[in-house]
């Protein structure tokens, strides 16, 4: 216990040193984002989470936009408690056989123009537990995918980058999708991907 106690105190934490709270950076992203939005829908975005089977990894990393540090509000966009107000649905995890009926209700729950964000690898393709049982498969196995946004889980930073891609790149009439990496930067558009869902 006193040598527990004692490397503890001489070693500092294990996790990544978390940003400067005033970073330029990051205040130029999401000032970005914000404007971008603005320029497409006249307003601020909305954004509601699904989480269709995740392990709640890239839930963290999304929570994390609404720190104080990320504080992602100051910026304007938003995540709201029903799809019914959203613009953006930022779907998690592999579908699960549980979770697929009420991510399609979700989807048509939410007004056109809407867009699909997959975020992290599992929601890609179904990731470490693609070939399960329970999973479907990735979120374009169920939903027309506009972004998919690599990353096991993807950081707020991607996330953010991600959106500035999305919003920069997909029309609202648009008809294709496009395919982000863990450090790509903001129009990163690396791959383009049929709107269909395919069902299995
Ligand atoms: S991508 Fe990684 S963090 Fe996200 S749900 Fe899958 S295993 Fe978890």
């Amino acid at each position: 216990m006193r040598r527990m106690l004692f490397k503890s105190l001489v070693h500092g934490p294990l996790t990544e040193p978390s940003p400067v709270a005033d970073d330029a950076a990051l205040a130029e992203l999401g000032a970005q984002v914000d404007r971008v939005a603005r320029q497409r829908l006249g307003r601020t975005l909305s954004i509601r989470q699904v989480d269709a089977g995740s392990c709640n990894g890239c839930e963290l990393e999304i929570h994390a936009l609404n720190n104080v540090l990320y504080d992602l509000e100051r910026f304007g966009l938003r995540f709201v408690a029903s799809p019914r107000h959203a613009d953006v649905l930022m779907v998690t995890g592999p579908v699960t056989m549980n979770m697929r009926e009420a991510l399609e209700r979700t989807y048509h729950a939410t007004p056109s123009p809407k867009w699909v964000i997959a975020v992290g690898d599992c929601a890609r393709d179904g990731g470490v537990f693609s070939g399960s049982y329970a999973c479907v498969g990735g979120v374009s196995a169920v939903l027309p995918v506009d972004l998919h946004l690599r990353g096991c889980p993807p950081s707020p930073i991607a996330l953010l980058k991600g959106l500035l891609a999305l919003l920069e790149t997909v029309q609202f009439s648009g008809n294709a999708s496009i395919d982000v990496g863990r450090t790509a930067g903001p129009s990163s558009a690396v791959s383009r991907r049929n709107k269909e869902p395919h069902r299995p």
